[in-house]
């Protein structure tokens, strides 16, 4: 199969699997997936399955990156915070609909990785940062959205600190091992507004900064 069949069935697939926003599947096929997984696996890239990446994370299966974004209801004068940077991909699709993206990992080899393929692709609004982000981002806060890749037990108090009034987050909760949920938080005048989403597996939001490289 050459790319443009290849290319054709990962957009197809996307859409079974209920990737319906037209400026989501915009921004999916224009950024190709293959630059953000080294080696081996880099060949599968327009498969939708999750795949490993370095320091043992995943670079997430492209129907959830998707229905995530889909979620989220980027608009193009938003900033948003992604927390879990992983391969950079999840990113890269964020910064081709929102305003400015910044976007952290705990892990050091991760964040240096992902600079290198924004750079490589001209992505210019999108910075990334080794940081724990549980925390968020406290010198870039508010922000109209906020995207967490990794799965915490509850929403962390300081990104729902940090998320503007009429703000969206959407993140993955539950246990590592047990059932996650994609819940999507809204902040309103009054308070938070919080909707279940659908069953997902994503790997732990881990507390601190990576010692590794
Ligand atoms: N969004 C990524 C996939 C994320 S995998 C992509 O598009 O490829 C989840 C990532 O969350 C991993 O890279 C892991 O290192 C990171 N992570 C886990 N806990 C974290 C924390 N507390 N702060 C920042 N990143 C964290």
């Amino acid at each position: 199969m050459d790319d443009a069949e290849l290319k054709m069935q990962f957009l197809y697939a996307l859409r079974s699997r209920g990737v319906t926003n037209a400026a989501v599947l915009t921004a999916m096929e224009r950024v190709d997936r293959a630059p953000f997984i080294k080696g081996y696996f880099a060949e599968r890239a327009y498969e939708d399955m999750p795949l490993p990446i370095a320091c043992g994370q995943t670079i997430s299966q492209p129907s959830v990156v998707g229905l995530m974004t889909q979620a989220l209801e980027v608009t193009a004068r938003d900033t948003v915070l992604e927390v879990g940077t992983g391969s950079g991909y999840q990113a890269a699709i964020l910064s081709q609909l929102a305003r400015r993206v910044y976007t952290v990992d705990r892990h050091r080899r991760l964040v240096r990785e992902a600079r290198e393929v924004f750079e490589a692709l001209g992505l210019t609004n999108v910075t990334a940062f080794t940081a724990d982000g549980s925390f968020g981002l406290p010198d870039q806060a508010p922000f109209d959205r906020i995207l967490v890749t990794a799965a915490a037990e509850d929403p962390p108090g300081p990104l729902l600190a940090q998320l503007k009034v009429g703000g969206i987050m959407v993140l993955p909760v539950g246990q590592s091992d047990a059932v996650q949920h994609l819940i999507r938080v809204r902040r309103t005048e009054d308070g938070l507004d919080y909707d279940e989403l659908r069953p997902v597996r994503f790997v732990p939001l881990v507390e601190g900064v990576a010692r590794d490289a």
